[in-house]
């Protein structure tokens, strides 16, 4: 339920009902929106004696919160969110650019990378340390050497550091170098990661599972939300159909959808999406003339020699290439993006 306060509500009005709210057994959230306050009562929707909050003091209305997410709902905070990380910003009309190897591979491999996005406008720089590797056999990353050599890029650039967590157990190590904590397609529905990462002080970026539909996407990120951490971007990834032209079906229906359902910002990632190199500029420049707030693409020297996703990634040249023209297509729907903002 939503309890929407009166204009002029005094803070002990507000302080009278979240009080209420936790005597009822529910989590009391408040909301400060340019209008108005808005204290949410979080949990179990049909405890008795909330409606009758309607009758204390400052209060305007109690309305049910109909998204069966709560946290991440418009109908909670109508303002669209925006996360800031470091250099990067995704969302207000800043479209964030998170470039880099699928993989950390070694030191020179990432500070070339690293440098190279920079000079494109990047605004983070990505790199798992920590890969899902669908067979047990392919390269499962450099772990912590990998946090310590994207620890260093952000050193060297001044960018951000997008970068994986697999595990509950992972999180406070990986907090400790990275400045976005970003949750894979294939945990996207691994609990206990997503209440460790509500915990963290870091924000999060949640791709969403290729068989999860859009709710449960959602409900993943109030669980991130629930936990506390209010910074949650989502990632559209890609989902698995029948076609085969394409190593996932890229739903760009979902930044508009997401749009009227959530506060949060939507990020896309073109790369996995597609699985194909040669298609990732115009899925990112159709990205962003939807509306995304934010696009991460994977980016190496020497694409046919990376350890992981070589075929779907950019030379620095093509990423170069497509920053100027998604640059042109920002500026069309009055947005800027990467660096430039
Ligand atoms: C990645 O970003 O390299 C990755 C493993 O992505 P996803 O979780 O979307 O498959
Ligand atoms: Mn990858």
């Amino acid at each position: 339920m939503i309890v929407v306060m009166k204009r002029n509500a005094s803070a002990e009005d507000i302080d009278h009902i979240v009080k209420n709210i936790e005597e009822l057994g529910l989590k009391a959230v408040t909301i400060q929106g340019t209008e108005r306050i808005v204290v949410a009562a979080v949990g179990e929707e049909r405890v008795a004696g909330i409606n009758s909050l309607e009758s204390s003091p400052g209060v305007d209305e109690v309305l049910p919160i109909l998204a069966p997410y709560k946290l991440a709902s418009l109908e909670l905070k109508p303002e669209p969110s925006t996360v800031h990380a470091g250099s990067l910003t995704v969302g207000n009309g800043q479209i964030g650019v998170i470039a880099g190897p699928c993989s950390v591979e070694s030191e020179d491999q990432l500070m070339e990378t690293a440098h190279a996005v920079k000079k494109s406008g990047a605004s983070a720089l990505r790199g798992g340390a920590f890969k899902p590797r669908t067979s047990p056999y392919s390269f499962q990353g450099l772990k912590e050497e990998g946090l310590k050599l994207l620890a260093e890029a952000r050193e060297q650039t001044g960018l951000a550091i997008v970068t994986e967590v697999v595990s509950p157990d992972d999180v406070e190590l990986v907090a400790e170098y990275a400045d976005v904590m970003q949750i894979g397609a294939r945990n996207m529905q691994n609990y206990r990661l997503l209440e460790a990462v509500g915990r963290c002080p870091r924000p999060a970026l949640l791709k969403r599972g290729p068989s999860a539909t859009v709710d449960e996407w959602l409900l993943a990120a109030e669980y991130i939300l629930d936990g506390g951490n209010e910074n949650v971007m989502l990632c559209e990834r890609g989902i698995r159909t029948y076609e085969a032209h394409t190593r996932f079906t890229l739903p760009l229906a979902s930044v508009p959808y997401v749009k009227a359902k959530t506060h949060l910002p939507i990020v896309i990632d073109p790369s996995h999406g597609t699985g194909h190199t040669y298609m990732v500029p115009a899925l990112a420049r159709a990205a962003i003339a939807a509306g995304a707030d934010g696009l991460i693409v994977e980016v190496h020297r020497n694409p046919d020699k990376a350890l992981s996703d070589g075929y779907q990634s950019m030379t620095h040249e093509q990423f170069e290439e497509m920053m100027g023209k998604c640059r042109r297509i920002a500026g069309a729907v009055d947005r800027s993006l990467g660096s430039e903002g």
